[in-house]
C-alpha cells in the first residue's frame, strides 16, 4: 500500500498536519514520530501564549489532547526514527531506522530544530528555570526585571532589542568587541539606553536556588570575573535544524535548503520537490512558536490534499 501522506515528526506542526489531512479526506495517513508525540514544547513548564488557553498550563498539558483528536479522524501513528526520505518515479520512500521502508504519494516534514547550548556551568541545570533560548516564549516572565542575553549574531541582538522593550535592563554578553549582526541592528543596540554591552566576556556560570536563577558570572578575556544579578539568562548561539532525514545517500539534500540548513518553502509550505512540504521550526523564517508551527501544519495539509487529489484523480 502507498500512503496518501506520510508525516515525519509529531510536534505541533506534524500533529496539526495529521488532523487536517485526515479530517480533510485523505484516507491513508501515518505520522512517524521517534518519541512521544507533542514535540519540544513538552519540555516547557509553562506556556502563556497559545491563543485561547488561559491560566497556568505546562507544555505537556497543552499537547496531551492533540494526538487523541487526530486519531479520531483516522491518523495512524508509528513510533519510529526516520533516517531518510527519498523520491523516485514520483513516489516517496520513507526509510525507517530498522531498515524497513514505507511508500507515500506526499510527505509533510516537521522535525523541528534545537537551539544550541553554550556550555557554561549551570546552563542545563537551570534550563527552563531561568535559562531560556526563546525571548518570545519567556521574555514576559521577566517584565520589569533585569536579564542577560548571551550571543553576538543577528538573533541575539534582535532578541536583546525585543527584551529591552519588556525588561528594565538587558546585559548583552558577547565574547568579542564587534558583532556579527547587520550594521543597522548593531546601531539600534548601541542607541538603546537600557542595554548594557558586556563585551570581550563569556558566561562562566549561572547560579541560583530552588526558585530558579539568581545570577550570572561572566569572565572577560583577561580572566577577570563579574557577577550580574539577574533572574533570567537568554542564550542565542545558533540553532541546529533537524534536517537529517532529507540528506540523501550522496550527501546532497532532497530539496533546496538555505545556508543555515533550513528548508526553503513558499507561503504554502511547498518545497522545491513536488509533493514534499516542510513545516514548523525547520523551515526558513520560522517564528519558532507553537501557534505558527500548527498553522504551517494546516497550510501544508491543505496543499497535500490538493496535490494527492490531482495526482490520483
Ligand atoms: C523550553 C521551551 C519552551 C518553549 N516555550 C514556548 C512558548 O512559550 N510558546 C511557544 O509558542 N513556543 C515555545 N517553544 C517553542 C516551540 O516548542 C516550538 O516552536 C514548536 O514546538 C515547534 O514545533 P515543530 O512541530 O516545528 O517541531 P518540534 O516541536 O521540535 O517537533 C518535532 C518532532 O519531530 C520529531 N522528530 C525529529 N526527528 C525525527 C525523526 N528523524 N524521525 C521521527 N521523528 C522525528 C521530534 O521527536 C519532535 O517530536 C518552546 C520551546 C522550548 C524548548
Amino acid at each position: 500500500m502507498i500512503l496518501d501522506c506520510a508525516i515525519i515528526g509529531g510536534g505541533p506542526a506534524g500533529l496539526t498536519a495529521g488532523l487536517y489531512t485526515t479530517r480533510g479526506g485523505l484516507e491513508n495517513v501515518t505520522m512517524f514520530e521517534k518519541g512521544m508525540p507533542g514535540g519540544q514544547i513538552m519540555n516547557s513548564s509553562e506556556i502563556e501564549n497559545y491563543p485561547g488557553v488561559t491560566g497556568e498550563i505546562t507544555g505537556m498539558d497543552l499537547m496531551m489532547p492533540w494526538p487523541e483528536q487526530c486519531q479520531k479522524f483516522g491518523l495512524k501513528h508509528e513510533m519510529v526514527n526516520i533516517v531518510r526520505v527519498t523520491k523516485s518515479n514520483d513516489i516517496f520512500t520513507i526509510h525507517k531506522e530498522d531498515g524497513t521502508t514505507v511508500q507515500a504519494h506526499s510527505v509533510i516534514i516537521g522535525t523541528g530544530s534545537s537551539p544550541r547550548r553554550v556550555g557554561f556551568s549551570g546552563e542545563d541545570e537551570f534550563f527552563g528555570k531561568g535559562v531560556s533560548t526563546c525571548a518570545t516564549c519567556d521574555g514576559f516572565f521577566y517584565k520589569g526585571k533585569e536579564v542577560a542575553v548571551i550571543g553576538g549574531g543577528d538573533t541575539a541582538l534582535e532578541e536583546a532589542l525585543y527584551l529591552a522593550k519588556i525588561c528594565s535592563k538587558v546585559y548583552l554578553v558577547h565574547r568579542r568587541d564587534t558583532f556579527r549582526a547587520a550594521p543597522n541592528t548593531v546601531a539600534r543596540i548601541k542607541r538603546t539606553e537600557n542595554i548594557e554591552l558586556v563585551l570581550n566576556s563569556s558566561p562562566d556560570e549561572v547560579y541560583g536556588d530552588a526558585m530558579g536563577v539568581t545570577g550570572l558570572r561572566v569572565k572577560n578575556n583577561d580572566g577577570e570575573t563579574r557577577d550580574i544579578t539577574v533572574p533570567g539568562v537568554f542564550t542565542f548561539v545558533g540553532n541546529d535544524v533537524n534536517n537529517q532525514t532529507l540528506i540523501q545517500e550522496d550527501g546532497s539534500f532532497l530539496c533546496d535548503m538555505n545556508k543555515a540548513g533550513e528548508v526553503i518553502v513558499d507561503i504554502s509550505m511547498r518545497t522545491s520537490v513536488d509533493g514534499l512540504f516542510a513545516t514548523g521550526d525547520m523551515r526558513i523564517a520560522a517564528p519558532k512558536q507553537v501557534v505558527s508551527a500548527a498553522g504551517d501544519g494546516a497550510v501544508a495539509a491543505l496543499q497535500a490534499i490538493s496535490y494527492v487529489d490531482e495526482k490520483l484523480n
